[in-house]
């Protein structure tokens, strides 16, 4: 049909597709592709040979005023990205916005997202979480980032590139403090898929002794423990201790 489809594709196993993303991805006039070699490897699996068109947000309006046109001349174009879930700390928000705006049909085709594969797979309470992406490269930005979530009442689902997860780590550690439990997913869906567990001082402590791994990752972080003695709690219990004690 009309429009624009917004398709998730698999996130490493090629099998993670849906037969509606795939009957989709056949039928649109174009595919609107992140990087169209990544994605002709996907169509060029399942025997697919939709025309392949690239689509950044940085296309700039151009692009996006040529494809809502081609969209209302009846066309259906379909976008994806690299991997996973398009707009989620991926291209695509702008166009769909767009697509609104012009008053055409937005059709979403759900598949694979590393942060919800990740979040199930942590082990961490999954009834309230907040999905972070990116956080800031800078270690000064990073910290004062941290510092916002720490208030979050959820588990948090964080991206990051792997070279810079040592760092992460340390970083979130030290803001949101050492106790908290977390977990490190690398490689989801793929032949080395690991899934790290731990609390945020001893996942720093691996990773600052490995070094970083390789492979994409995902980090997941739990609420602070609720038994876990916090400075205010460590003071009130050092008086009650030396109240007793002085008995
Ligand atoms: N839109 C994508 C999605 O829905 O999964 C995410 C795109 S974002 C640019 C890429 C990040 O997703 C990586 O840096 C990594 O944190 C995570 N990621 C993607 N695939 C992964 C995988 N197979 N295993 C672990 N993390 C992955």
């Amino acid at each position: 049909s009309p429009g624009l489809h917004v398709v998730a594709t698999p996130i490493g196993n090629l099998k993670d597709v849906t037969f509606r993303a795939l009957s989709t991805l056949a039928a649109a006039d174009a595919v609107l592709a992140e990087d169209t070699r990544v994605t002709r490897t996907l169509l060029a699996h399942y025997g697919i040979t939709t025309p392949l068109v690239a689509y950044h947000e940085h296309s700039g309006e151009g692009v996006r005023e040529r494809m809502i046109a081609r969209m209302k001349d009846g066309e259906a174009l379909a976008l994806v990205s690299d991997a996973g879930t398009p707009l989620v700390s991926d291209p695509g928000f702008k166009l769909v916005q767009a697509a609104i705006e012009a008053g055409l049909a937005v059709t979403p085709i759900p598949g694979p997202s590393a942060a919800i594969t990740a979040l199930v797979a942590a082990g961490l309470p999954t009834d309230r979480f907040f999905f972070e992406g990116f956080l800031p490269q800078k270690s000064g930005a990073r910290r004062n980032r941290l510092a916002v979530l720490a208030g979050v009442p959820g588990t948090l689902v964080l991206f990051e590139a792997p070279h810079r997860l040592p760092e992460m780590l340390a970083d979130a550690a030290e803001v949101l403090g050492s106790t908290r439990p977390a977990a490190v997913a690398r490689e989801l869906t793929k032949l080395f898929e690991t899934v790290r567990r731990g609390d945020l001082a001893g996942l720093a402590a691996e990773y600052a002794a490995s070094g970083p791994p390789k492979g994409e990752v995902v980090v997941v972080i739990g609420t602070a423990p609720e038994d876990a003695p916090g400075p205010e709690a460590d003071a009130d219990l050092d008086a009650r201790l030396e109240a007793a004690l002085a008995r």
